[in-house]
């Protein structure tokens, strides 16, 4: 896109952002004296950071005079968040957060909506960028990703799956303890402030990462084992309603039979016959595993079962993004600011409603409509309606959804 288009479209968005920022509250972090803050703004690429704001109406002021693109506070607590150098600061403590992004969660959608255009040849292709240009070798690759419902579902059910089968019920974390939000662009971020945690490390924060991951797991820990009595061995397995992992495995195990494909199982041939002794079964497999015993077939060794259960913890597992959590000096976006790659507001959730949120509907924040110049969108939702796929045409659309495009740089006003 031309220079002067962009700088025209910068302009437009900064206003409806000012103006946004003139008219709603922007809510302040828990102890927010305490955090420093980071700013990007529109036509720049860095990040002014080590700000403080003592009180509520001085960020507010911030927010509707400078008008950021994207908004960013620290999870962690410190003494002088203010000090330009980190060692300056000092350290007391850091929320603990989880990130769930849709660019790490494999969705067939990717393949139409997401692009990448190698910035050394121009060559491009569809789905995930590849590790280098396959036609010059290049690796300084653009990446266009795309926000679609499919994506930000996987993520939900990702972020529900983390906060009740681990947050709750493995951590103890209480439902006032946790903050969700939704990132305004392709996931969501969970925010635990509970005491206990404030002070973990870097390494105890990733080794909570693990646990959730299932990294390292070893079934013959959480209960899958072959036992001997009297002189035949039989095999033990955790059952469904245990606690933590255990329970989790077994559950997972089940799930795994039962997606199980005949296609895609090991060529390896005595492995390969034991899986079709299952699968042709798996009915009843599943039946027996439910009841707690874990020999329902002649033939399946213990090897057979830990390679299932391998499956299942891939399945059964957390995916979050290790990054975010284990560092303990990130900043993060700030709730109710406005995302810059869509406009749409970074929106906390109320637990209750987690299941019925709607990031194309409950993040919109602009109103009225605008004609703008697609040069080319995949088909996207925003509120009750459905636009495109457009390719090179003049469309009217309600704000929010032409702001969508603008930010995403694939439109211009006319
Ligand atoms: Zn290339
Ligand atoms: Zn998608």
């Amino acid at each position: 896109m031309s220079l002067d288009r962009q700088v025209k479209n910068e302009v437009y968005i900064k206003n409806l952002f000012r103006r946004y920022y003139q008219e709603n509250r922007v809510e302040p972090p828990y102890s927010m004296e305490k955090r420093e803050f980071g700013f990007m703004f529109f036509g720049a690429q860095t990040m002014m950071r080590h700000l403080s704001f003592s009180e509520p109406e001085s960020l507010q002021k911030f927010l509707a005079s400078r008008v950021p693109s994207n908004a960013f506070y620290s999870a962690a607590y410190y003494t002088r968040p203010d000090a330009a150098r980190m060692d300056e600061k000092v350290w007391e403590g850091c929320d603990l957060i989880f990130d769930i992004d849709a660019d790490h969660l494999e969705t067939p959608c990717k393949a139409v909506h997401d692009k990448w255009i190698c910035q050394h040849c121009g060559q491009s292709g569809a789905g995930e960028k590849p590790e280098k240009c396959p036609l010059c070798g290049e690796q300084s690759i653009e990446e266009r990703t795309w926000l679609c419902e499919v994506c930000l579902e996987a993520a939900k059910n990702e972020l529900i799956k983390l906060i009740e089968d681990f947050l709750m019920a493995d951590f103890g974390i209480g439902t006032d303890e946790l903050r969700v939000v939704f990132s305004g662009h392709r996931g969501y971020h969970v925010h635990v402030t509970t005491k206990a945690l404030l002070d973990l490390d870097q390494n105890a924060r990733r080794e909570i990462v693990d646990y959730i991951k299932g990294v390292g797991l070893e079934p013959r820990y959480h209960g899958l084992i072959e036992a001997r009595e009297g002189r035949s061995k039989i095999l033990k397995g955790p059952r469904t309603d245990e606690d933590g992992w255990r329970g989790r495995l077994a559950r997972g195990v089940i799930k795994t039979v039962l997606l199980m494909d005949e296609r895609n199982i090991p060529q390896e041939r005595k492995m390969r016959n034991a899986l079709r002794g299952l699968l042709r079964d798996k009915d009843r497999v599943a039946d027996s595993l439910r009841a707690g015993v874990w020999d329902p077939v002649r033939g399946i060794g213990i090897d057979i079962w830990e390679y299932i259960a391998k499956l299942a913890v891939e399945k059964v597992g957390g995916r979050i993004d290790e990054p975010v959590t284990a560092d303990v000096r990130r900043l993060i976006r700030l709730p109710t600011s406005l995302h810059g790659k869509t406009g749409f507001k970074v929106c906390p959730i109320q637990l209750g409603e987690l299941s019925s949120f709607d990031p194309f509907k409950h993040a919109l924040v602009f109103k009225g409509e605008v004609t703008v110049h697609v040069d080319e969108s995949p088909k996207f939702r925003v509120g009750e309606e459905e636009f495109g796929p457009f390719k090179d045409e003049d469309v009217e659309l309600p704000l929010s959804a032409a702001v969508l495009l603008l930010c995403k740089g694939v439109a211009y006003l006319k």
